[in-house]
């Protein structure tokens, strides 16, 4: 049974709420740490931000997010890897470990998987120095391949595995039940980015069979068909002993008092895992 001292939750969770809204609600429900969106941390201050969630006591277990350097094309190339750089700042300021980091789908005008590849790629590595010197470790997290077009030509933890072998020190990656959970080769490469020190986070969600979207309908854990014991076994078992963070995009609970939310993922968490 899962140790709720180890349940962080993303703040896309609860993304109705303001950061004082959602450090309160997690604070006030047990929970321990917080992975804070930028645009949330931005409306109150960086430096407000460290010191309102350290004074609840929570944890700043990450941040989101760097990255989507496909998103404006090549022509915003320095933009996009600046807009990464500054991010990592902010991450540095609220004294996370680590950041989000999603790579961005297809470029503008252009069917070529390769090109956008190579150019996430490129970008990636230009940030990556930046990321080093300020001690945040960026986490590369493959989507499920249904979001290739518009969020991550990276698909797949055999994927990320070989760009973090190009791209040495740190690096890590960021594994989200959500989007690997249907990989044949998930555990295996579990056991291997772990053997290689790079499971730098933990997402869970869950996946509904009746799902209403395909973006905005996540489950809480033990409400759909993840068979999420075995990939928080499969982490454990390669040495993963970081926080479970759940992350939950869904209007429907979303549109939910926080509360209840929260109580349901706590409850879901420790009955799965
Ligand atoms: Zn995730």
């Amino acid at each position: 049974m899962l140790d709720r001292n180890r349940i962080t939750i993303n703040q896309i969770t609860t993304n109705a709420l303001s950061l004082p809204e959602a450090v309160e609600a997690y604070a006030a429900a047990g929970i321990k740490g917080i992975t804070p969106w930028r645009d949330k941390v931005e409306a109150v201050g960086a430096r407000a931000a460290r010191t309102l969630i350290e004074d609840s006591g929570l944890s700043v277990t990450g941040f989101c997010l760097a990255g989507l350097y496909t998103q404006k094309g090549k022509a915003a190339r320095a933009t996009q890897i600046d807009e990464a750089k500054r991010a990592i700042d902010i991450a540095a300021e609220l004294g996370s470990p680590s950041i989000v980091t999603v790579v961005g789908g297809l470029l503008p005008d252009s069917k070529s998987l390769d090109e956008a590849r190579s150019f996430a790629f490129d970008c990636l590595a230009d940030t990556l120095g930046h990321a080093r010197s300020s001690g945040v470790k960026m986490a590369l997290e493959p989507l499920h391949p249904m979001y290739t077009p518009d969020w991550s030509v990276l698909g797949g933890l055999s994927e990320a595995n070989a760009w973090c072998d190009k791209l040495g020190d740190g690096i890590g990656i960021a594994v989200d039940t959500y989007h690997v959970w249907w990989d044949p080769d998930v555990l295996r490469q579990i056991a291997i980015s772990g053997k290689l020190g790079r499971l730098t986070a933990f997402h869970v969600s869950d996946w509904k069979m009746e799902t209403a979207s395909l973006l905005m309908d996540r489950g809480v854990p033990g409400e759909g068909v993840i068979d999420l014991q075995s990939m928080h076994s499969a982490m454990t078992d390669a040495g993963f002993q970081g926080w479970v963070e759940v992350e939950i995009f869904s209007e429907r609970h979303w549109a939910r008092p926080a509360k209840l939310l929260i109580d349901d993922i706590v409850a879901g968490c420790v009955n799965t895992m």
